[in-house]
């Protein structure tokens, strides 16, 4: 799949009257909600962000707990099934552990995931579990210091590690981990890592880097590919593909690792992205949707919200904003062009 707009998908267009659900005109139906409860985070992962940080959103422009769980609830109104709490780093909204009890009460209750980079997570791993959040993805680079220091610019591998075991002692299982290999910083020691998360039953799911940070330094050049992680892991695990088949709308191409029945993730969302099987919309914490990481526009909710708009006409914008999703993200084609908003506030 190109990220070459098909001619049968018209990017201006409306849902047609009656659409039921959040299809859009290539037959793809989202599922699966991203919702970004907050743009700020703790760490400064170079692929990710500068190191002073970035203009964080005001609290008047981000959508209240009242209107965010309404609106996720419009979304579960339409036929999404799970939701993931994600940012910016969403451990730091005071309030997730009182969404995701109100999320989990929603009718048919959606899944609720989250990812973190999880500092902090000792101590809201609990609560949290006990409020309804099923699943964790906890996001780690590398397990040595000097490494992660350098990756994220602070010194918080351990308090990453701490939340990972609280993770898995609340019985927010699988606990998966996910990390970026970076040239140069962490690729070296990608096999370390999968080491380090068999010895802890973590299940680990590299993603290739993308043209998402802030400061527009990806270079294609220079990304670690799905292959590359492929190769330097098999130097020192024998890894066989689980059956396409099994796969559905995941992204990560799985492995049995020395025969199973643990398994390691790599997902290629640029030199093989899956945008044919996407069942994903997003929700930034402004209240923008969007159908797509990489859109150029998005949908504004906020506005009609706080100008009275009711479920219906929120819904409706919602099967607008889907109906024109791309067929593909375009990255390598000619005309892609980097979306303003950088991962960290669009929601990873
Ligand atoms: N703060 C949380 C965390 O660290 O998981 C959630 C937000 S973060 C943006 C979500 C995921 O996006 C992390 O796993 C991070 O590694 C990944 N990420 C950030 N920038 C990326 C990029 N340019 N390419 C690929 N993944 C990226």
């Amino acid at each position: 799949m190109t990220g070459l707009p098909f001619p049968s998908v018209r990017a201006d267009s409306r849902a047609p009257a009656g659409t039921v659900g959040l299809p859009d005109q290539l037959g793809r139906v989202a599922r699966d909600l991203r919702v970004s409860v907050t743009d700020r985070c703790n760490l400064r992962c170079r692929y990710c962000m500068p190191a002073e940080g970035l203009p964080w959103l005001a609290k008047p422009e981000m959508l209240t707990d009242d209107e965010l769980v309404r609106v996720i609830g419009v979304f579960v109104g339409l036929g999404v099934q799970q939701i993931r709490l994600t940012g910016g780093e969403p451990l730091l909204r005071r309030s997730l552990v009182d969404v995701v009890r109100r999320v989990a009460r929603l009718e048919p209750r959606p899944r609720i995931a989250m990812t973190t980079n999880g500092i902090g997570l000792d101590r809201l791993a609990q609560p949290l579990a006990d409020a309804g959040l099923d699943r964790v993805n906890v996001s780690l680079d590398t397990i040595d210091p000097q490494e992660f220091a350098d990756l994220t610019r602070r010194d918080r591998l351990h308090d990453v590690e701490l939340g990972l075991k609280a993770a898995a002692a609340a019985g927010l299982t699988p606990v998966k981990v996910n990390a970026v290999a970076m040239r140069g910083i962490n690729d070296h020691s990608v096999a370390d890592l999968l080491q380090w998360c068999l010895d802890r039953g973590y299940e680990l799911r590299f993603i290739e880097q993308m043209p998402l940070d802030a400061q527009h330094g990806w270079d294609a050049s220079t990304m670690i590919s799905a292959q590359e992680i492929h190769e330097r892991l098999e130097e020192r695990f024998e890894l066989t593909p689980l059956p396409a088949a099994d796969r559905g709308s995941a992204p990560a191409e799985r492995f049995l690792v020395n025969g199973g029945p643990v398994t390691v993730g790599i997902i290629a969302s640029v030199s093989a992205p899956f945008c044919a099987a996407c069942d994903r919309t997003r929700l930034t914490a402004d209240g923008q949707v969007r159908n797509c990481l990489f859109s150029q526009k998005e949908t504004d909710l906020l506005g009609p919200l706080r100008d009275g708009a009711s479920d219906e006409e929120l819904g409706a914008l919602i099967q607008g904003e889907m109906w024109r999703k791309l067929p593909g993200h375009g990255i390598g084609t000619a005309d892609f062009v980097q979306p303003d908003r950088p991962m960290s506030a669009i929601g990873g």
